[in-house]
């Protein structure tokens, strides 16, 4: 082998062997990451990844899911036209067409429905990737509809609404300075890998943690100092009982509380109903575990938790049980002080940054006023008066009722129909929508029910603004040519919203002008500076904490203080909600004798989100079959062993899955991993199955029977 053929073979960037290195960054999980990527490329083409070093969030690593990037932007199956529907809807048949035919067919279907139905009948939808969110957001509100929504309609929101009734705005763990972290269906092993390492660090450092959750997970096993099982769906009752055995025994910080705390009294003694008589036939955690907790809180006085928790708000009772845990920090004095939970306002797309931007102002400025409620508003009014946005978990309802107005189209961008609680009702009313678009860079399952097909680029195919914690901000630069003629989800937008011309100047000017005018102005900073800089490079001024600062001038909420006892909610009676944090039982109604367990499903892992990445062949070899837990003991009264098949059942339907025996999951629970379109979890779920504060959808707790499928 000569020695270009060892340097190739190797994969050495140089003028020799025409390999080079350019860096991007990773979006195939949230915002909240987006990890620096060094692409190498030859002959326009990645041959292989690394983690960028240096980068603030991952400095030089990459977890299993970024490490597929090559093969999921390269995966055989990528669109490469737009394309136009010519068979049945669902049936995957469809002819190629151009830009130009596209965009006119769009604009017809869209105005069609405008003039037939009203703005609002449109419906303008985000699934995955998010990063044009604020984009879509403005083409819904230019076209005149109030129903822009996005998946969020089910993940993180309801933590979000949580936050806001308490403090305002969401507070993030000063884990640096805790002694106690109160890690809540906190399972970052699997989420999120950095959060993972840190919490490592810290527990090497002296940390302490108190973790609950369903399930034994690694942070169970490798964080905890105590551990609390609860039943799923019944830690609103936990996180109570603990605050009412804190309070019985004075471990609270009163003058905090007289100062800050808004609602205390009524919240103390609705608190006091969860104790030594009732919490273990509630929760199933004996009442001595409640005590240990309480002791390891008033052991370390300088207690934070996770932030957000999608497991904790996946139940019909969900955004009640997340208030119930938040208000052990207020109790305990430990919102906006160190060592506690601080303020952390968002600074773009939900991730706090540490300094202010005018996203919101591009965001809501040209909402459009006089017209109807976006979709699920009169069944979810707390979430229309937080989020004012559609509540996408009524939008099967609404498209197959017709009611409160019909809604006749959905511009979709990466929509997954099978994220949708009884997803066989999201396909009937996909069916039934006079004009249905997706864009995607795939023809997944939901696309096959569109009319239009756009093809998306991926993060590595165009250029994106991302600023990171600690005031820096950088902006990406395509490494590779967009394959075929996919385009960026944005410069979709865009050129839509100039085809059609929509009344909105920033719309059309597009993304960069949007970044530049409403982001970047305000710090003397430029896109082309961000574009030239080898990593992301300081922006902005952070904001430093000062204790108690926040609470002193006033938090936003009504009262200034933070609230127990939501003032919003008192305010509105009429909504029929509950002001204090109250407890309700989180499972559906069907019969317990014929659907004796209890099904979990959303559960994260390593090696996909959701259901991207399933079709990457190597991550898809780390969990090949659909598969469920079941506890030992379960499998051994059903007779079942590791790899044999079992039936889980609903009133919804019926699937048959694998079963993995394991003592990770409690007797009578039965936890399905999602995102298998052969073994759709949330087909089995009901659609009405919904948390009334929030919408979210009750992925954790819904009845069902299991058998050994012979
Ligand atoms: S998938 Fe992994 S590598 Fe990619 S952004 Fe998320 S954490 Fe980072």
């Amino acid at each position: 082998m000569t020695d270009l053929e060892r340097k190739l073979q190797g994969k050495i960037p140089g003028p020799d062997t025409g390999i080079e290195v350019r860096r991007t960054m990773c979006d195939i999980c949230s915002p909240g990451m987006h990890c620096g990527i060094n692409a190498y490329l030859k002959d326009g083409k990645v041959i292989k990844i690394e983690g960028l070093d240096g980068h603030p969030v991952n400095d030089g690593k990459l977890c299993t899911k970024g490490l597929a990037n090559r093969q999921y932007i390269y995966r055989e199956d990528r669109i490469l036209t737009p394309l136009k529907r010519v068979g049945r809807r669902g049936e995957g048949r469809f002819e190629p067409i151009t830009w130009e035919e596209a965009y006119g067919e769009i604009a017809r279907q869209l105005n069609r429905c405008k003039e037939l139905y009203g703005p609002e009948s449109v419906a303008f939808y985000s699934g995955y990737s998010k990063w044009y969110r604020q984009m879509l957001r403005r083409l819904a509100y230019a076209f005149g509809s109030p129903n822009y929504g996005c998946e969020s309609s089910a993940c993180y929101t309801a933590a979000f609404m949580a936050w806001k009734l308490s403090a305002g705005d969401q507070g993030g763990p000063d884990m640096e300075h805790s002694d106690l972290f109160l890690g809540w269906a906190f399972n970052p092993f699997h989420s999120s890998y950095m959060a993972a390492r840190k919490a490592m660090k810290l527990k090497e450092k002296g940390l302490k943690f108190l973790i609950v959750d369903t399930r034994r997970t690694p942070a169970s096993e490798k964080l905890a100092d105590l551990f609390l099982q609860p039943r799923t769906g019944t830690d609103g009752a936990l996180a109570l009982a603990i605050a009412h055995e804190l309070l019985r025994r004075g471990w609270i910080d009163l003058p905090y509380i007289q100062r800050y705390v808004y609602g205390f009294e009524e919240y103390a003694a609705y608190a006091a109903q969860f104790n030594e008589s009732n919490i273990e036939a509630i929760t199933g955690v004996p009442y001595e575990q409640v005590v240990a907790a309480a002791e390891l809180i008033h052991a370390n006085p300088r207690m934070s938790c996770n932030e957000s928790s999608a497991p904790l708000c996946h139940h019909r009772n969900g955004l009640q049980n997340y208030r119930a845990v938040l208000s052990l920090l207020a109790i305990t004095g430990n919102f906006d002080r160190t060592g506690g939970q601080l303020l952390t306002p968002h600074s773009y797309m939900h991730v706090s940054c540490g300094f202010p931007t005018r996203e919101e102002e591009f965001l809501y400025e040209t909402r459009p006023t006089g017209v109807k409620p976006p979709v699920g508003a009169p069944r979810f009014p707390l979430w229309d008066h937080l989020e004012g946005e559609m509540q996408a978990m009524d939008l099967s309802r609404q498209i197959l009722e017709g009611t409160p107005y019909p809604l006749r189209a959905v511009f979709a961008l990466g929509m997954n129909a099978r994220m949708f609680p009884d997803s066989g009702r999201m396909f009937r009313a996909l069916e039934e929508l006079d004009f249905f678009l997706d864009t995607d860079l795939f023809l997944t399952d939901t696309a096959r029910y569109a009319d239009i097909v756009l093809p998306a680029c991926s993060s590595f195919e165009r250029g994106e603004f991302k600023p990171y914690p600690g005031g820096v901000a950088w902006y990406t630069s395509p490494v590779i040519q967009p394959l075929g003629q996919s385009k960026s989800d944005v410069d979709i937008i865009a050129e839509l919203a100039r085809y059609m011309d929509l009344p909105d100047e920033p719309l059309k000017a597009g993304y960069e002008a949007f970044v530049q005018h409403y982001i970047l102005d305000d710090y003397g900073v430029t896109t082309e500076q961000l574009k030239q800089a080898e990593l992301p490079i300081p922006i902005a001024p952070v904001h430093q904490h000062r204790d108690l600062e926040a609470l002193e001038h006033g938090l936003a909420t009504p009262t200034g203080k933070y609230e127990l006892k939501s003032a919003i909610i008192e305010a509105h009676p009429q909504w029929g909600l509950d002001a204090l944090p109250t407890y309700r039982e989180p499972l559906d109604g069907a019969d317990p004798e014929a659907y004796p367990f209890v099904l979990t499903s959303g559960s994260r892992i390593p090696n996909a989100i959701h259901s991207r990445l399933h079709a990457v062949p190597a991550n898809r070899s780390l969990r090949p079959h659909p598969t469920a837990d079941l506890n030992r003991a379960d499998c051994a009264r059903l007779g079942v062993e590791e790899g044999d098949r079992i039936t889980i059942s609903t009133p919804r339907g019926r699937l048959t899955v694998q079963v993995h025996p394991t003592l990770t999951v409690p007797e009578g629970l039965v936890n399905l991993f999602h995102g298998y379109s052969e073994a759709d979890a949330n087909s089995l779920l009901d659609a009405d199955h919904l948390d009334p504060y929030s919408g979210f959808p009750a992925y954790r707790s819904t009845r069902c029977a299991v058998t050994k499928e012979n």
